[in-house]
């Protein structure tokens, strides 16, 4: 297009000339009505009523509140929109105050606000206080205007509540991620690093500024190089990612045990588009762990080894005891009477040590022997168990002049050998252990959640519950071997049972005197 000549210029800018000075005199001689305002580069221009319509439609149908307000904070004008967000009707907000209608607390800070507002274009976010009481958060963007009397300011209001609402979520679940001990980083499905929190910090020693933007892979040793990214991209192929347990580097070369727990980010649309990972130190866990195994099979290993130990120890003197008793026996018999009443009596104390040391022996043998010679576990029925028990008790039965009764007993799963031994050491005790009266023992049986409680109860001389869980000890009495016969082997043999079979032993005092003896054992299967 060829440029306009100079005479066209001329003529144009003569018209436009015409226009403007019809327009002027229109304007003073009252045909067309007209404000004045300030124009886009500070100029005051004027606004002719007529072609105010447009925008008069525009400002009312606008998605934010446009106000006018005079320098007191008088609302002058207000679109409907504004009067819906303070839940109002539009007759009410026109001609209210703007202090009126903010949240009490909030009502001094308004004025310096307004000062600047009428100066230059500014903006704020102040709480508007509706009748309906629940704040209304508006951004306020404001421009000073020249009003027909005064100087007055120009306000459009935007409703953020819903963003300040989200704006503080994000601040508080910021600062729970910021507070939390664990370390928490945000990246990309690149292994890119996003976000690094305090947890972070910490735990690996780099600062925020340090790993933003960097890859993952930094924290990964050598010979682990490529995990942090194999993991990524399991989570973008949409697949869960277990906790695991892993080792990492930390900025000063030492090396981290961590448990791992890797969630995906996903954006709007929901899809991933990078990974969180939670990371704990569990270097002193994993340290106390490998030291508590390692003193687990240490303690197995030592009990092995003394049980080994008190097997060959009372089985290899058994040898040499038997000579010493069956010799001390023939020295007895042979030459009791044909020394002197000393010699007399120290072959007794002989024979007595040698029979004594032969019981002892042959208690920590059986002792020795539960946990390694025990027999598998099957159904069985304790009714018999205790009948056979009775019949090889029938002598100390009758010595003492008691009596055993039993409810009906159950059928356990059990070494059906060691059993009997334990309800033999047991009712053996409570007739062995009896006051002045004659031993009356009773023996009942409880069902407990997949177990029996045995107890076996007697009216003896009772036990000073100090000393309640001494007495399972190998060798523990409470008395002489002169008060009462024993090696203090019978309870510990007793423990042992009930331990190999999952339960627990205990003794209580019986109601009016005696002992009640406890223990627990499995129900057999097929009852
Ligand atoms: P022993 O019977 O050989 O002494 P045990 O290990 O069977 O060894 O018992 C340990 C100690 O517990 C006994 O010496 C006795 O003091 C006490 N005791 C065991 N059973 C009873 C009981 N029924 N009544 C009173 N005391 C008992």
């Amino acid at each position: 297009m060829s440029k306009p000549s100079l005479s066209q210029q001329v003529e144009e800018l003569r018209r436009q000339l015409d226009e403007t000075n019809a327009t002027l005199r229109a304007i003073r001689t009252g045909e067309v009505d007209a404000v004045v305002v300030d124009g886009p580069d500070g100029d005051q221009v004027y606004v002719l009523k007529g072609a105010e319509q447009p925008y008069r439609i525009f400002v009312e149908t606008m998605s934010e509140g446009a106000v006018t307000l005079l320098r007191d904070g008088t609302i002058a004008y207000s679109n409907s929109r504004f009067a819906q967000m303070l839940q109002m009707p539009l007759e009410q907000v026109i001609g209210a105050s703007l202090f009126s209608l903010l949240a009490p607390d909030y009502q001094d800070r308004l004025q310096p606000l307004l000062d600047r507002a009428l100066q230059e274009r500014c903006a704020g976010i102040v709480p508007l206080l509706p009748r309906g009481g629940t704040v209304v958060w508006a951004d306020l963007s404001m421009c000073p205007v020249n009003l027909e009397q005064e100087r007055g300011i120009c306000l459009v209001a935007s409703d953020v509540t819903e963003r300040k609402k989200t704006e503080e979520l994000r601040a508080y679940l910021a600062s729970i991620v910021d507070s939390t001990e664990d370390a928490i980083i945000g990246k990309d499905l690149d292994g890119t690093i996003l976000s690094w929190n305090h947890g972070a910090e910490r735990l690996y020693g780099y600062s925020a500024e340090e790993t933003i933007g960097r890859s993952i892979s930094i924290l990964c040793p050598p010979e682990r190089a490529g995990e942090a990214l194999d993991i990524l991209q399991k989570i973008g192929r949409g697949e869960s990612v277990e906790r695991y347990e892993t080792e990492r580097v930390c900025k000063d070369g030492r090396r981290i045990q961590v448990s791992l727990t890797v969630s995906p980010l996903r954006d709007l649309e929901g899809r991933v588009e990078g990974a969180s990972a939670i990371a704990r130190d569990v270097t002193e866990l994993k340290r106390s762990e490998a030291e508590l195994a390692r003193q687990a099979a240490e303690l197995a290993r030592s009990n092995a080894e003394l049980q080994q130990f008190a097997y060959v120890a009372s089985h290899d003197l058994q040898e040499p005891l038997r000579a010493v008793a069956s010799f001390t026996k023939l020295l007895a018999e042979r030459y009791q009477e044909r020394l002197d009443s000393d010699a007399d009596e120290f072959i007794a104390f002989a024979v007595d040590g040698a029979r004594r040391a032969q019981r002892l022996i042959h208690d920590l043998l059986a002792y020795s022997r539960i946990g390694t010679r025990g027999r598998p576990f099957a159904a069985t029925d304790c009714e018999t168990v205790l009948q056979n028990v009775l019949a090889d008790l029938s002598a100390a039965l009758e010595d003492t002049g008691g009596h055993v009764t039993h409810d009906p007993l159950p059928v356990v799963e059990a070494d059906e050998t060691q059993l009997g031994q334990l309800f033999q050491n047991l009712i053996g005790n409570a007739l062995k252990f009896h006051g002045t009266e004659p031993p009356c023992v009773h023996v009942s049986a409880d069902p407990i959640p997949g177990a029996w409680r045995f107890s076996v109860r007697d009216n003896g001389i009772g036990i000073p519950p100090q000393f309640a869980d001494d007495i399972f000890e190998v060798f523990r009495r409470l008395h002489t071997s002169a008060e009462y016969p024993g090696t203090g082997v019978g309870l510990a043999i007793a423990k042992k049972i009930v331990e190999r079979h999952g339960g627990r032993i205990w003794v209580e005092p019986s109601p009016g005197g005696g002992s009640t003896f406890c223990f627990t054992v499995r129900a057999a299967e097929r009852e």
